[in-house]
């Protein structure tokens, strides 16, 4: 069994619509693959729909939170999209993000750069409106070469020239609010440095204790020694050791299946469905 749990598709920041993830994912020989998009749920219907025999799909989401004022990713699955609470902190996130989107591209106006709002929107297209969209405005616009320069201190980078912060969870809220929607969570790539910085051991122990299921332990961006750390302190947590390729399409290279999370680890996730111990 090859299980991939994290995934994007143009349902957020991803390059490729569901139905095109959830084809490659079988092409990469998966068996199981999560779609993650950030905080939206939009893309299931479509992934669902299309399917490929062989392939199973676990329905997921990755939420944006925010902790001591930085910016942490929280994924979460099985998560009931009908939860009324869940739906208004999406509801919240999303709207801030597209003003959040106006006002990066205001700011790059001020600093010479020739993107529109309407560029913007017109990439993003149905999906919810993240960094990457606006990235893509600047290649086109000619301000960069390729996306991945945008997210330096110079530009869109956390706390570049022309960053704005957005409204996000408390990861503590965000993990009950998960779970009262019968879903549980895994905390995302916690050992790839934002700004210098990473989650540390005890902030980690907190979101345990406040019901965290799993830490994503194998991801591209986390070195060995982040590894070693990680599977070290889920085991010592009690938590499961998840991994996944955070495949974004084109923009991180077609990567499905490049990170798995073991089956045994997969079933202990999954058992955690609809309540702890239940
Ligand atoms: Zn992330
Ligand atoms: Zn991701």
């Amino acid at each position: 069994m090859r299980i991939d749990l994290h995934s994007h598709s143009t349902a957020s920041d991803g390059t490729d619509p569901p139905a095109e993830v959830m084809r490659r994912a079988r092409a990469a020989g998966l068996d199981v693959i999560a779609l993650t998009d950030h905080d939206t749920m939009a893309g299931h219907d479509e992934a669902g729909r299309a399917l490929p025999p062989g392939l199973a799909l676990v329905p997921g989401m990755e939420l944006s939170c925010r902790l001591d004022g930085h910016s942490v990713h929280l994924l979460a699955y099985h998560a009931d999209p009908a939860h009324e609470g869940l739906a208004e902190q999406l509801h919240a996130i999303t709207t801030d993000r597209l003003r959040r989107g106006r006002d990066m591209v205001a700011r790059l106006r001020e600093l010479g750069v020739g993107v529109t709002w309407e560029q913007v929107a017109a990439i993003a297209g149905d999906g919810v409106v993240g960094r990457p969209h606006v990235a893509r405005a600047m290649v086109a616009a000619g301000a960069i070469a390729s996306p991945e320069e945008a997210f330096t201190p110079e530009w869109i980078g956390a706390g570049g020239r022309a960053y704005v912060s957005r409204y996000a969870l408390d990861p503590e809220r965000a993990i009950r609010l998960v779970a009262s929607a019968g879903g549980v969570t895994v905390l995302a790539h916690p050992g790839a440095p934002t700004r210098g910085w990473t989650i540390g051991d005890e902030a980690i122990g907190r979101l345990a204790k406040a019901g965290l299921s799993g830490l994503e332990v194998a991801h591209p961006d986390h070195d060995h020694a982040q590894r070693l750390r990680l599977a070290a302190l889920a085991a010592g947590l009690g938590l499961v050791a998840s991994g996944g390729s955070d495949d974004h399409g084109r923009l991180t290279g077609h990567r499905l299946g490049c990170e798995t999370i073991a089956p045994a680890e997969y079933e202990r996730l999954m058992s955690e469905v609809g309540g702890r111990h239940g």
